[in-house]
């Protein structure tokens, strides 16, 4: 075992992970499929870090290509001065998005581009004349970063409540597309729920149209539990959108970059957003990155107003940090090279078919997946919300399994270049586990 820091005196951040005291888990290396804890145990990446190492973990094409930057030229300032790798890095992730989606801002996080994707879209109503466009629609359970703008759009109202004097105001929330009872075990998106786009006409009209900016969701929630859209109804949002002048924003930070089998969920969907927000696969998580990706129509008008006076002042000090650039370009080539989106669609079947041996599993009441993503909702303990989950949580990490869970959902979202052998590995222990727990 290497230096085990003694904790009992550490100061612990804000960030640390809350079951921190409870049980150390401190991790020393990553290669590949796997984590190695401080004290030498082998843990299998069931989750891709948090959704975001895709190609895997300490990847060296990534890391020479960060070293090598960073030898080269540390920085660039990003208002004064640019480097031609933030334009090689804007055009290869253009290549991944949709037709038409050109425009790349770059960015550090998924909260950043969420935040700095809501200041476009009304930018571009500002730009275009109609300043009085500020409502913000969300949705129940999206979950959309930790900025005033993520948490305000954002559905977890626990978050909205501990900074309701703060938040954005005039947002409004799509109810969420969660039925449990009718959900139980699906695969692929359920046929059920289309209607629940049209609550967006029914928010509208409680408003003057010609207010509203933007709809911003997640294709598929992620973190909020793997809630697979119903069949129709992100076409439906798109076209009531587009009716009334509203700008669509997707936040893919999760679902881009392969997790569906395709380079984005708008690709697998058929359905193309105005703005894109885009983090963690974008670098494979080896630096801090994100970008949005903006139509070129929504992004030549902010330009076009700009020549006439009416400026949007946006940017950070980091945006397209010569290290990200390097790592996004590293990383987006070995998606390519080893064309990491289509070896997920040809696993997802297999990754379905263990997902759903988990449907008559002990504590079992949902199974939810598409691509490489999969959620197992467990019914809760008595009195003990989240209780359940944590503890198959942390049995399988002494398994040799990491898991996420929120609530009492698991979700399994291992890197793309997992092998067959371990995505039944993951669900069988995961069965296993859930027999043994009371
Ligand atoms: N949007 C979505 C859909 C996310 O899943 C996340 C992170 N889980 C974020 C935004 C925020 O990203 P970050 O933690 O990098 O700020």
């Amino acid at each position: 075992p290497a230096d085990i820091p003694d904790l009992s005196n550490l100061w612990m951040p804000f960030t640390a992970n809350r079951q921190f005291k409870e049980q150390p888990r401190l991790l020393a290396k990553a290669r590949g499929m796997y984590y190695t804890t401080v004290d030498g145990k082998q843990v299998l990446d069931g989750t891709a870090g948090l959704w975001c190492v895709n190609a895997g973990h300490g990847r060296s094409e990534i890391i020479d290509a960060i070293s090598r930057q960073a030898a080269e030229l540390d920085y660039a300032p990003s208002f004064q001065l640019g480097h031609s790798d933030s334009f090689r890095a804007a055009t290869a992730v253009t290549r991944m998005m949709p037709a038409g989606m050109d425009r790349i801002f770059f960015t550090n996080s998924g909260s950043e581009s969420v935040d700095t994707a809501l200041k476009i879209a009304l930018a571009y109503h500002r730009a275009r004349g109609e300043g009085q466009r500020t409502r913000l629609i969300g949705r129940e359970r999206g979950y959309h970063g930790v900025g005033f703008g993520g948490i305000s759009v954002g559905g977890i109202s626990p978050n909205r409540k501990a900074f309701s004097g703060a938040l954005l105001p005039g947002v409004d929330h799509l109810p969420h597309t969660h039925d449990l009872s009718r959900n139980a075990h699906t695969r692929g998106q359920p046929a059920w729920g289309e209607h629940l786009a049209d609550e967006l006409e029914r928010i509208v009209a409680l408003h003057d149209a010609s207010t509203i900016a933007a709809v911003i969701v997640e294709p598929l929630a992620g973190s909020t539990g793997v809630l697979v859209p119903p069949k129709g109804y992100l076409e439906k949002l798109r076209a009531i959108t587009e009716k009334h002048g509203i700008l669509l924003i997707f936040d893919e930070v999760i679902t881009a970059f392969g997790r569906l089998g395709a380079a984005t969920a708008s690709e697998y969907f058929g359905v193309t957003p105005d703005l894109m927000s885009l983090a963690k696969g974008i670098s494979n998580a080896s630096v801090p990155a994100g970008a949005v990706a903006v139509k070129r129509e929504v992004h030549d008008t902010i330009l076009g107003a700009a020549a006439n006076g009416i400026e949007f002042f946006h940017g950070y000090t980091y945006s397209a940090h010569p290290l990200a650039t390097a790592a996004i370009l590293a990383t987006l080539e070995i998606y390519e090279r080893e064309q990491l989106f289509q070896r997920a669609r040809a696993l997802s079947a297999k990754f379905e078919d263990a997902a759903h041996q988990l449907e008559e599993a002990r504590h079992v009441i949902d199974v939810r997946n598409l691509g490489m993503v999969a959620g197992i909702e467990l019914a809760p303990r008595d009195g003990a919300p989240g209780a359940r989950a944590a503890e198959v949580f942390r049995k399988c990490f002494d398994q040799g399994i990491m898991l996420r869970y929120t609530g009492d959902i698991l979700a399994i979202s291992p890197p793309l270049i997992i092998e067959e052998s371990q995505i039944e590995e993951i669900f069988g222990k995961i069965g296993a586990v859930l027999q043994a727990t009371a």
